[in-house]
Parts: structure tokens; C-alpha cells; sequence
């Protein structure tokens, strides 16, 4: 049985490893590599190692005929057809695409962030999940001052110091907290010195 998966991430190259090797094909728009460890590479603190596989970006899929065509008009016909395509980030109405604005989801992402951090002295990151908090400590890292802007209590979850602040203060609406991070340090919890709520 020929299995063609489209996507060649996480998901993707882990089905590829469970089956017969001759039946499947993997199209990848991008190299292999840890996507869980770009936030330490905008850190400064790790590599991205990519993969050498050929790149292959699945434009168009004909049902009927049960074949995929790439972006290089190469066609892989296909028994079972799996989708493991991923997220995109969420970016909030209005907002970009403009310069000196960036999503991280690839290794592309992080190399552009860690090129325009060695430019700017002051960076804005919206979302305060785990990608969030993490990416903006990042950027202290690299000298960069940082405010981080949550729509929402998510920060409270995420990080037990903040769970006091919010408390504190008035627990809706979003929350703004700049992060005063000595570059030397390595917890957020200690360094976090304002916040307010908007
Ligand atoms: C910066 C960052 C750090 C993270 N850190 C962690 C972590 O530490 N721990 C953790 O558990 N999770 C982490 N995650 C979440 C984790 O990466 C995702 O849960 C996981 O990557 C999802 O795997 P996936 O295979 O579904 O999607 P993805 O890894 O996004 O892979 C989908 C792939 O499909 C490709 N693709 C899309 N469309 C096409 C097409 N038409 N043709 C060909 N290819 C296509 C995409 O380019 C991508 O390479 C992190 C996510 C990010 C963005």
C-alpha cells in the first residue's frame, strides 16, 4: 500500500518511522529539525541542526485519480493519503505582515527574530503561553528589553510568580508585564518587576 504524508514534522516523520519504509513517501516544504529547542536557539543556547531531506511542497491533490502534485509539478500517487500539515501561528486581525513583525514557528522564523534582535533595543511579544514567556526571555538573553502582552489569565497558569501579580490586581482583560531579566539569570521569576494591567 503506498502512503503519501504531507508534512514532514513532528507527526509526519514519526508515522513514516512506524511503517514499511518502501511504502511511504514524505513531503516536507522544509528540512527536518527540533522545532522544541528554537526558543533556546533565539536564546543563544542551542543549534538548529536541519536535515538534508529534498524539499517538497504538496500544491494540489487530485481525489480521483488519488495522486499529489508538489510545487515542482512531480505527481506521488497514493492508496492512503495523510495530512500532518501542522499549525500556522495565530496573528491577531490587523496586525502585519509589516516589517519588524514576526511570527516563530520555523527555524526560518528564528534566524530572522535572532538577526533583527542584534538590531533593536526594544521587542513587543504577544502571547504569554509557554512560546511566549519562553521566546521573551529569549530576547532578554539577547539584550533586548521586552514586553510581553497576554489577552487573558494565560500567564497565571503558566508561571507561579505571576499567579500573585494577577491577584493582586484585577483578574480580567489582558495583561501587560515587562520583564526586567538580568542577562546573567536564568528564571523569570525573581527579575519580574511591573506589571499593569490594561
Ligand atoms: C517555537 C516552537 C517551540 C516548540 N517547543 C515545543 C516543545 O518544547 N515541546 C513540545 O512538546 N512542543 C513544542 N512545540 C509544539 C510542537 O512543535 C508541535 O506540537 C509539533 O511540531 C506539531 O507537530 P506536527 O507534525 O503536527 O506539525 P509541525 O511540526 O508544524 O509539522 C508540519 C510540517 O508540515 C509542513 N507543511 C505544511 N504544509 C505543507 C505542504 N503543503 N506541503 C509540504 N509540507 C507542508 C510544515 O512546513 C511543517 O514542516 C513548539 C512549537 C513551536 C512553534
Amino acid at each position: 500500500m503506498r502512503v503519501v504524508i504531507i508534512g514532514g514534522g513532528m507527526a509526519g516523520r514519526r508515522l513514516a518511522e512506524l511503517l514499511p519504509p518502501d511504502d511511504v513517501t514524505v513531503l516536507g516544504d522544509e528540512p527536518s529539525y527540533n522545532r522544541g529547542r528554537l526558543t533556546e536557539y533565539v536564546a543563544g543556547r542551542a543549534e538548529v541542526a536541519r536535515g538534508n531531506e529534498p524539499s517538497a511542497a504538496a500544491v494540489a491533490v487530485d481525489r480521483r485519480r488519488q495522486v499529489v502534485t508538489d510545487a515542482e509539478g512531480r505527481q506521488y500517487a497514493y492508496d492512503r493519503l495523510v495530512f500532518a500539515t501542522g499549525a500556522v501561528p495565530v496573528v491577531p486581525e490587523g496586525v502585519g505582515p509589516a516589517a519588524g513583525i514576526r511570527t516563530l514557528r520555523s527555524a526560518d522564523d528564528a534566524e530572522a527574530i535572532v538577526a533583527e534582535a542584534a538590531q533593536v533595543r526594544r521587542a513587543v511579544v504577544l502571547g504569554g503561553g509557554v512560546l511566549g514567556v519562553e521566546t521573551a526571555c529569549a530576547l532578554r538573553e539577547r539584550g533586548v528589553a521586552v514586553t510581553l502582552v497576554e489577552l487573558g489569565l494565560e500567564l497565571a497558569v503558566k508561571s507561579g510568580v505571576l499567579v500573585g501579580l494577577i491577584v493582586d490586581g484585577e483578574s480580567t482583560g489582558s495583561l501587560t508585564v515587562t520583564l526586567e531579566w538580568e542577562r546573567d539569570r536564568h528564571t523569570t521569576d525573581r527579575h519580574t518587576t511591573a506589571a499593569d494591567h490594561a
